[in-house]
């Protein structure tokens, strides 16, 4: 049996770093105001297309819908911000002025798996509901890339634009229509249905003739009404003052119909094609469009396949992030109370131990503690037990100390803190 095309399993080897991605995240996070929420995995499939939009590649290909048992039409998410503005509305969050939410977990869209992009992907993302502010947005943006420096990728590239409001934009969509509309024949089949409906999906569109057909196209910075220019120029003047720096994209649209205003994407290295490692903006119709009161809201969310991937190709992490592994042997049945309490006695103080209880020669537990990775074997024999001591052996230079029972947690620190 194998797991399903496009879905894959985190190994130990690779799950230390996403749990260092994660619990890095959450402590960056926290200090800007965030707290976590915790995320129904299904929703009602109709709470993507009515967010999401219709004609966007998402909801028209990639999403796992199906009936359940009572015939409720059901989706597993595709994404986490149409759950968490769903869920600000249930719980009432907005009585609150604003509100910082973070999430984590796994998404899941029908695409064709490739370095980078998988069926069932995972995605930490944030929302901050109920500021209009374009600080938030510069302010947001900033906390994202500082993690990014914290958690050790450094040549990130922030891309922005805005995509204006319902005022501006349909003036900006007819534009852009026109001038798809003289060049057509160029436009992939998908792209050339879509374009009357939708056609800023062409400036997302991957496919060669799209790319290419849309070089010139107009820019929506540049038809930008009063409000929608200075919130842009609001953004842009706070980043600037964070020491963020920034390209600005104006074929930026991303692939969600719900963005107003400021969308961003950040990519990294040694990604490929799937480069995008964090993406967002604002949406500051979204929650008054589920049912929700008119409420502005920013936020974004990072793939964690492709960080996990930059930052294991940079190098630096793996080893050093789960902790060494100390192999306890106790030598003959006397040895084993004592040697169950001190076993008992390191995991308390937070150790890692493995334990192998034999009787005789202790070179089959030797062979073991190699092949585990043990960093120290740590004996108890019926010598060692009439002495009060352990003798500590360290697997590298097979230097060995004996160390009396009361030290050996202070010990075992001490020379901890000197492997660093
Ligand atoms: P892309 O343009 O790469 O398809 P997207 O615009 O669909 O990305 P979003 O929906 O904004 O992406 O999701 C935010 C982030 O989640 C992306 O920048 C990416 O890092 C990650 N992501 C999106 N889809 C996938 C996938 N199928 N597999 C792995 N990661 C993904
Ligand atoms: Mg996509």
């Amino acid at each position: 049996m194998k797991a399903i095309r496009g879905f894959k399993d985190i190994l130990p080897a690779e799950s230390a770093l996403w749990r260092h991605i994660e619990s890095e995240a959450f402590r960056v996070f926290s200090t800007y105001g965030f707290s976590e929420i915790r995320l129904p995995i299904l929703e009602k499939t109709e709470l993507f297309s009515r967010s999401i939009g219709e004609g966007t590649d998402i909801v028209e290909k990639e999403m796992y819908s199906f009936k359940d048992r009572r015939g409720d039409g059901l989706t597993l998410r595709p994404e986490g911000t149409a759950p968490a503005v769903r869920a600000y509305i249930e719980n009432k969050l907005h009585v609150k002025p604003v509100t910082k939410l973070y999430y984590t977990g796994p998404m899941f869209r029908y695409e064709r798996p490739q370095k980078g992009r998988y069926r069932q992907f995972y995605q930490i993302g944030a929302e901050v509901l109920g500021d209009a502010d374009p600080k938030v947005d510069a302010e947001t943006i900033e906390m994202l890339i500082k993690y990014f420096r914290i958690i050790g990728i450094k040549d990130a590239v922030l891309n922005i634009n805005s995509l204006g409001c319902s005022g501006c934009r349909p003036g900006y969509k007819l534009e852009l229509l026109r001038f798809l509309g003289a060049r057509m024949d160029s436009l992939c089949e998908n792209c050339q249905r879509r374009v009357e409906e939708n056609p800023l999906r062409a400036l997302d569109c991957k496919s060669q003739g799209c790319v290419e057909a849309t070089e010139d196209a107009p820019s929506m910075v540049d038809q930008l009404c009063r409000p929608c220019f200075e919130h842009f120029e609001g953004v842009t003047g706070f980043l600037m003052q964070l020491d963020v720096n920034y390209v600005l994209n104006s074929r930026m649209v991303r692939g969600l119909d719900y963005y107003t205003r400021t969308t961003f994407e950040i990519t990294g290295p040694n990604l490929g094609a799937q480069n995008t490692i964090a993406a967002g903006g604002r949406y500051d119709k979204l929650v008054s469009e589920l049912g929700g009161p008119d409420t502005p809201c920013f936020g974004f969310a990072i793939g964690m396949e492709r960080l996990s991937i930059v930052l294991s190709s940079t190098g630096g992490f793996g080893a050093s992030l789960s902790s060494p592994i100390f192999f306890f042997v106790s030598m003959g049945k006397p040895t084993r109370k004592k040697a169950m309490a001190l076993v008992a006695e390191m995991r308390d103080g937070g150790f890692r131990v493995e334990t192998a209880y034999i009787e005789g020669s202790p070179k089959k537990a030797m062979k073991r503690a190699d092949k585990l990775g043990a960093v120290y074997t740590i004996i108890l024999g019926e010598d060692e037990l009439s002495k009060g001591v352990v003798s500590v052996k360290e697997m590298a230079t097979a230097d060995q100390s004996f160390v009396p029972y009361g030290e050996l947690i202070l010990w075992l620190n001490a020379t901890l803190t000197g492997m660093g």
